[in-house]
């Protein structure tokens, strides 16, 4: 199995090498922020608005202090704005009082903060303080099961599965391309098999459309 993963893992490489985090920002309490943002809505809706909020409040003490009616109004199109902008606001304020304001860079401190479970922990680690991690959204979840790497759907499950078959160093980059694989071509309900770079590889390259044509016709940028 191990052999089949990686080989997996190899093409997603050659098929995605501009995959990265998809959310913009430019210091770990940005990223931290975004992902708490990003729960049910899209990338790109936070990457919206994040510009804008962050102009306003720069840091986690500027946040903390916020107005949660300035914050709503600029969340909105997220989704959840009113729920989001409490928890944006409180984990600001325990950073501030319990990290001196800084973003803590370790997962037992992270899942302290409001908000914050394993799986934004370890974007955060991830992509902001490059410590491995492995993050099981839903497209890894779904495509980990679908490449035969677990046969489970709980996250934890599916974390301990990538981290047993892949070398710590990899498990950041290769949740980005799983997940750039289930946003683009592996899809949910009908993943376009037929025009699917790891077809050859995947022990589920029956399950969607198998037109080359057809299934070309499925691949898609991340909805807006
Ligand atoms: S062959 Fe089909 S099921 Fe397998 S990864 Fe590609 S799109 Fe997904």
């Amino acid at each position: 199995m191990t052999g089949l993963a990686r080989a997996i893992g190899d093409a997603l490489a050659g098929a995605y090498p501009e995959a990265r985090c998809e959310l913009d920002f430019t210091s770990p309490f940005e990223l931290l922020v975004a992902t708490v943002l990003s729960a049910q809505s899209t990338d790109r809706r936070v990457n919206a608005v994040t510009g804008t909020l962050f102009r306003r409040y720069p840091g986690p003490e500027a946040l903390a202090g916020a107005e949660p009616a300035d914050v709503e109004e600029i969340i909105r199109p997220v989704g959840f704005f009113r729920t989001k902008t409490a928890a944006v606001i409180e984990l600001s304020r325990r950073i501030v009082d319990d990290f001196d304001a800084r973003v803590p860079d370790s997962l037992a401190d992270l899942v302290t903060l409001p908000g914050v479970g394993r799986k934004t922990a370890n974007v955060v680690l991830g992509n902001a303080f490059g410590v491995p991690g492995v993050t099981p959204d839903t497209h890894l979840i779904r495509l980990a099961n679908r490449f035969g790497w677990v046969a489970s759907t709980k996250p934890g499950d599916v974390e301990k599965a990538v981290e047993a078959l892949f070398p710590a160093d990899e498990w950041v980059m290769l949740c980005h391309r799983v997940i750039w694989h289930g946003r683009r071509c592996c899809h949910a309900r009908r993943p376009a098999c037929g025009a699917c770079p790891v077809r050859e590889l995947c022990p589920s390259n029956d399950i969607g459309e198998q037109d080359p044509a057809i299934a070309a016709g499925l691949i898609r940028e991340p909805r807006a």
